[in-house]
């Protein structure tokens, strides 16, 4: 199953559970959440452009203004940024299990293999957010089979 980065990812668990999975934010769609020029830091190495670079986006509105950003592929929000900062020497710092961290190269670096590595190493990380909804979903699908099996 080939999805267009981007597109949302669905996983079906029975009839009435669908959980939604953002796939991984390709660095032109992370370069657009920094929004208009001057809502975030235009110079220094904490600039949206590098910010991009090392697997951040704004997840929201609300977390551009304070200046917090999300890695893509750790799933890890990052705040307190000053311009000066390092993006990858405080991603790698702060998050030292983050795939994408790891190899310190650009996306566009990566070899297929890698690339599909993070892609797993994302799915794990989502699922792991969505741990509670899941687990209520399982329990549903058990009962579920136990009225099954006890109509017989
Ligand atoms: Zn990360």
């Amino acid at each position: 199953m080939v999805k267009e980065c981007g597109e949302n990812m669905e996983i079906e668990l029975n009839d009435e559970v669908t959980i939604e999975q953002p796939t991984i934010m390709m660095s032109a769609q992370r370069l657009e959440t920094f929004g208009e020029k001057g809502m975030w830091f235009e110079v220094g190495s904490a600039s949206r452009q590098d910010m991009v670079k090392s697997g951040f986006y704004c997840p929201s509105e609300d977390k551009r203004k304070n200046r917090i950003v999300k890695c893509t592929y750790c799933r890890k929000e990052f705040a307190n940024w000053t311009r000066d900062d390092k993006p990858e020497e405080r991603h790698l710092a702060e998050s030292s299990e983050c795939p994408f961290a790891q190899f310190g190269r650009d996306e566009e670096e990566l070899t297929v293999r890698e690339f599909l590595e993070l892609e797993l190493a994302v799915k794990l990380a989502v699922m792991d957010e969505d741990k509670e909804k899941l687990k209520a979903a399982a329990i549903e699908s058990f009962s579920d089979v136990e009225k099954l099996l006890n109509k017989k």
